[in-house]
């Protein structure tokens, strides 16, 4: 047995663990494990059989029981009995229909059916109405639902950063590219693709039904399959003929309406090569939304990026101190960071008093010392209140070198009421920022009823700059709001609102976000030097 094959097993126990309620911990002991053996070094089976196992970090007495039966016996029993009683690819079937995982189990047993091909049997047969609770109307959605859909899409769109995770660990376990809405660094992704090269396809369709990942197939072809998660989200293989991997690439990058209006397409091993052929030049996937066939435009990239503007720390909600954040943000190449916590008015947290904005400004003026010529600029998150004032007086903020200013509680304002709070905030002489503008939460809350344009006529006027949020659920502002900020003139920022040392990873969010937008380096103001911003 490989590591990957021991990997695949420990992460299908996580699964099934997941689904049986288990402890968290358990499951999350289990996935980490996973991780470990699937990039350790040596055999892990060897150190099983020598009783080393347990020097792989994460790697405990329970853990080194489980893989000592696999390496054994070739199976964990736990593992084959949880199969047989939770039968994951039913309830990655079910949940892909819009049943929960319990009503998915109660219909499987209720019909006597073990497998997503035992239950198509048994609703081509009529026999899902003797399910319970199963009504005309359900069986209806259940039929209509299996029967063959050409583009499955999930129940509920998925955010960036778990579709980026999905989709790039299929393609690397396939040795194919990630394509679909992400690849397009789309807000919240339907549709999930992988992109792989064979002249045999069938080695590859096999190994992808076989991923963990993948509980059940909804469909296979010749050249492709649909496989569905165990959450229910469908995700789909193509694979191409080596020598149309550009075009099948081109194809299931999207978005749709692009695609089609590049139809026909040629065939080329590489989409540069598609691009040659159809005599126009390469677009970055970013901007592949609308029909588009010009030259694009230069845009940001993640290496013009010099520092981050928006981090929490300790002194609020953040996980790590000032000077963890900056080591942080030095690791990643970056000049500068700004340290912007929140102030009292967002509640739900502790915010800082002007006596701890204070207090803080010496913990950064120490970290500077130690840092240089790195430097840590003295931020805050200010709220934006109601009326329209800031969180904290004047003369606090004149202190400071970066003053975000972000509305949090009271966002279901009507239009005018929010438009005039948010003009107010701007107003102010210390405002440099105007964070996540339309507060946004994506599948969860609607943009703030806020006049944008008037925002970003003000933001010009006032010479504050717009952000883009790089949390997966704000993305704030938005790749078409960015469009808007930098056709009215304005400046945007590209920042992370990182709450620990691994929230700074966001970054490529906001870039990419921007380029959706169109930016280009110019555009973002933390492309630039210190002494520049
Ligand atoms: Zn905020
Ligand atoms: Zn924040």
């Amino acid at each position: 047995m490989d590591n990957a094959q021991i990997a695949d097993r420990l992460d299908a126990l996580a699964v099934l663990l997941e689904l049986s309620e288990a402890n968290p911990y358990t499951i999350r002991a289990y996935r980490r494990a996973a991780d470990v053996v699937r990039d350790a070094a040596v055999p892990v089976a060897g150190l099983v059989t020598a009783g080393r196992v347990r020097q792989l970090r994460g790697i405990g007495p329970g853990i080194e029981a489980r893989l000592r039966e696999l390496v054994e016996t070739g199976d964990i029993a736990e593992l084959a009995e949880l199969e047989r009683e939770l039968a994951p690819g039913l309830v990655g079937l079910g949940r892909y229909l819009g049943l929960t995982a319990r009503r998915s189990i109660e219909i499987a047993r209720a019909l006597d059916v073990r497998t997503p091909e035992e239950l198509r049997e048994a609703a081509a047969a009529g026999r899902l109405r003797s399910g319970p609770g199963v009504g005309p109307k359900l069986e209806a959605q259940l039929l209509d639902a299996l029967a063959r859909d050409p583009e499955p899409r999930p129940q509920r769109a998925l955010m960036l950063n778990l579709a980026r995770e999905l989709v790039s660990a299929i393609a690397a376990a396939l040795g194919g590219e990630p394509a679909g809405d992400v690849r397009r660094w789309r807000d919240a992704s339907e549709r999930l693709a992988v992109v792989a090269a064979a002249d045999e396809p069938e080695p590859l369709l096999e190994r992808f039904a076989a991923l963990p990942q993948i509980v059940a197939l909804l469909e296979r072809d010749e050249r492709r399959a649909v496989g569905v998660t165990v959450e229910g989200v469908p995700v789909e293989l193509v694979v191409a003929a080596p020598g149309r991997f550009g075009t099948a690439l081109l194809r299931a990058t999207g978005a749709p309406a692009y695609v089609e209006a590049l139809e026909p397409l040629p065939d080329a091993p590489d989409e540069a090569g598609v691009y040659a052929a159809l005599g126009i030049p390469w677009c970055p996937p970013e901007l592949r939304e609308a029909p588009f066939r010009g030259a694009p435009p230069e845009l940001v990239e993640e290496r013009d990026i010099r520092g981050d503007l928006h981090c929490h720390t300790t002194w609020s909600d953040g996980r790590a101190s000032v000077e963890e954040m900056a080591r942080a943000a030095i690791d990643r190449g970056y000049d500068y960071i700004a340290i912007c916590d929140h102030t009292p008015a967002v509640g739900a947290v502790q915010g800082l008093t002007p006596d701890d904005v204070r207090r803080q400004g010496e913990e950064i003026a120490a970290a500077n010392e130690r840092l240089a010529p790195f430097r840590v600029l003295r931020g805050i998150e200010c709220d934006i209140l109601p009326d329209g004032r800031l969180d904290l007086p004047d003369d606090v903020l004149a202190e400071l070198d970066w003053v975000q200013a972000s509305v949090h509680g009271g966002q279901r304002m009507p239009r005018a009421e929010m438009t005039a709070r948010v003009e107010a905030a701007l107003h102010n002489p210390y405002v440099r920022c105007l964070s996540h503008p339309t507060g946004r939460m994506i599948g969860r809350r609607p943009e703030n009823a806020l006049d944008l344009d008037r925002a970003y006529a003000l933001a010009v006027e006032r010479g504050i700059a717009l952000e883009v949020n790089g949390l997966p659920a704000r993305l704030d502002l938005s790749g078409t709001h960015v469009a808007e900020a930098i056709a009215a003139g304005a400046r945007i920022v590209c920042s992370t609102d990182a709450h620990s040392v691994a929230g700074l990873g966001n970054m490529p969010n906001a870039v990419r976000t921007a380029r959706r937008g169109a930016a280009a380096a110019a555009d973002v103001l933390n492309t630039r030097p210190l002494a520049e911003l």
